[in-house]
């Protein structure tokens, strides 16, 4: 299928520029991390609160807006089309990140600021450019928190940081363990290895793998009780990887097959 190859290669090629763009600006970022009292985190822990609640990283509004410009720019050139579109969501970025920094980190006023602001494909557009240029600051965010927050204390189904759902998992080589991946902000944390990160069955008569050549290292866990499956890179299969949002690229063919035999991530595919 020349057509589907063509179209993955070509999403593979955007997420790599973005990713490089991504990377050079959290060079630039110098943002620190207040200091996380044991207390915080015992507390959000045993609440199941993510952090971001308690404590949350400042963001240069500036250096946000300009990131958000590069992506708008980069999106024009290597997608083609939607060029007044994405003229206007750059417009806004500048105009409005002064403002927007506050709501950025509380998803629904952020959904609630772009949906005044836009029609609702323009709104789809502005949501991907606000959710990439994002992720920066937060990876920067998380590379200066202290390892507990992904550690054996959290093991909830989603992220301790920013409560995102993970698309990803990878198996610890040295024991075996999983961790899953917040598609967000990239912090990391162990949960149980045969429980569905869905609905949290762990009967293990329905949950099963399968795995194809084309994507090696890769295992797909799928639950039979909700019908989800997570994508899991297990490391002693596999020789590698790269940043895992050119992970999530990569593994589109994975995706495809899961949904084609009714299986779903209650996400949208990267692709579209
Ligand atoms: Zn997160
Ligand atoms: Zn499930």
């Amino acid at each position: 299928m020349p057509e589907k190859i063509d179209v993955l290669e070509k999403s593979y090629q955007l997420f790599s520029s973005l990713n490089a763009l991504q990377q050079k600006f959290l060079s630039k970022i110098e943002q620190l991390v207040p200091v996380i009292t044991g207390d915080v985190w015992k507390r959000a822990q045993e609440n199941g609160e993510v952090l971001l609640n308690y404590i949350a990283p400042e963001i240069d509004a500036d250096l946000y807006a300009s990131l958000a410009t590069e992506i708008c720019h980069l999106l024009a050139r290597e997608r083609g089309g939607k060029k007044e579109e994405l003229e206007r969501v750059s417009d806004f970025f500048n105009r409005e990140s002064g403002h927007l920094c506050q709501d950025l980190l509380q998803e629904g006023k952020l959904s609630a600021r772009l949906s005044a602001a836009f029609s609702p494909t323009e709104q789809e557009l502005a949501y991907f450019v606000a959710r990439q240029s994002l992720r920066p600051f937060l990876k920067k965010f998380v590379a200066q928190l202290p390892p507990e927050v992904g550690g054996a204390g959290w093991q909830r189904r989603y992220c301790p940081v920013c409560g995102e759902r993970p698309n990803l998992s990878y198996l610890r080589r040295e024991d075996g363990r999983r961790i899953l991946i917040c598609p967000l902000c990239g912090q990391e944390w162990l949960y149980r290895y045969l429980a569905c990160t869905w609905c949290g069955n762990e009967d293990h008569g329905s949950i099963s793998y399968f795995e194809v050549k084309e994507v090696p290292g890769y295992e797909v866990y799928v639950c039979k009780k909700c019908r989800g499956y997570l994508k899991t890179f297990n490391e002693r299969k596999g020789s590698g990887h790269e940043d895992w949002l050119l992970e999530d690229v990569k593994t589109l063919p994975l995706d495809l097959i899961a949904r084609r035999d009714g299986y779903s991530n209650f996400q949208k595919l990267v692709l579209n």
